[in-house]
């Protein structure tokens, strides 16, 4: 929330005429860094709900008062979602209108809601979405990669074994691939990338629509060598999806994406498998090569929780 406070938007911005909220559910999109990014629609939808529905009550708190916004908040988070949504969902059916927030954003994108969306709509209640920014979308415009197909993968697991076993399930994706990173992982997750991935062009794009906004674009391993200490803000890194010649190249580093999966403690045959639908190499000679990696260097081999 990068900007200071202004003359309240909410009466100008209100729709004279606008009809009454119905009762349902309404995740709201709002700014991933810079205010202004708020639709017009949001801000009605906030103001007209009878109950705001929100990760932390002082961030959603903060960002209703800049745009002079009283509501009942109530919080909804990973830590009490289970205990906090039949409250929720007796609101909706006494007939409310529930706005949906997190913290920045698009509620649901790496964000809590799903289950909250899921028993409203299997409650039957009206589930509408009031959409706005994400910083998914946001990173992918600005890429320069393909935007015709993507997959968005949100949060990799932070220990490097797992991450591995999951770039390598990822390895065989045609489509671009779209990354939410912290600033201290960054760089051994462009590492893996490079490794596991090969090296494809990629950006990454940091604290988008805030006053430091960066976007550098390059090669995986040239990215993997472009900071010196962990780059501070939020990132998200968007990385090209396997070119179509790819897959039978000689190059194709088969032995990488197999050695991934040996050390996140997978068997040879998953492995093979895995490596092959990734690859689209025949599964034979991936099996024949992993059962051959396999008997070398056990101390690379890990258990499959790291
Ligand atoms: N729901 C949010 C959305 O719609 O983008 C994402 C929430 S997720 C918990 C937070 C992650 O989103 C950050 O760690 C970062 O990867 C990404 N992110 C959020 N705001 C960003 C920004 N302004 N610039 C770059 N990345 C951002």
């Amino acid at each position: 929330m990068t900007e200071p406070p202004h003359k309240p938007a909410r009466d100008a911005a209100r729709e004279p005429d606008a009809p009454p909220l119905p009762p349902g559910l309404y995740p709201v999109a709002t700014p991933i860094g810079n205010l202004r990014d708020i639709t017009l629609r949001a801000l009605d939808t906030l103001a007209q709900a009878d109950l705001v529905v929100c990760e932390d009550t002082r961030v959603t708190g903060r960002l209703l008062a800049h745009f002079g916004i009283a509501a009942r908040l109530r919080s909804y988070n990973d830590r009490n979602a289970a205990r906090q949504r039949p409250a929720i969902l007796e609101a909706l059916n006494a007939g409310k209108s529930v706005a949906l927030v997190s913290d920045a954003g698009s509620p649901l994108i790496s964000d809590p809601g799903y289950r909250l969306v899921v028993d409203a709509i299997a409650a039957g209640h009206r589930v509408e979405a009031v959409p706005g920014p994400t910083a998914a979308i946001a990173a992918l415009q600005v890429s320069g990669l393909p935007t015709d197909r993507f997959r968005f993968v949100g949060f990799l697991a932070p220990k490097d074994a797992k991450r591995r076993r999951q770039l390598a399930e990822l390895a065989g994706e045609t489509g671009t691939l779209i990354f939410y990173e912290s600033g201290p992982r960054l760089t051994a997750s462009l590492r893996a990338m490079a490794d596991i991935l090969g090296d494809r062009p990629a950006a990454v794009a940091r604290e988008l629509t805030k006053r430091y906004e960066e976007v550098r674009r390059g090669m995986l391993a040239e990215l993997a060598a472009a900071w010196d200490t962990a780059p501070k803000g939020e990132i998200v890194v968007v990385v090209g999806g396997r070119a179509d010649d790819d897959a039978r190249e000689p190059g194709h580093d088969v032995d990488a994406l197999v050695r991934a999966g040996l050390a996140a403690g997978d068997s040879v045959r998953s492995v093979a498998d895995a490596v092959a639908d990734a690859t689209g190499l025949p599964r034979r000679s991936v099996y024949q090569r992993a059962l051959a990696l396999s008997n070398e260097a056990p101390q690379e081999r890990g258990p499959a929780s790291q």
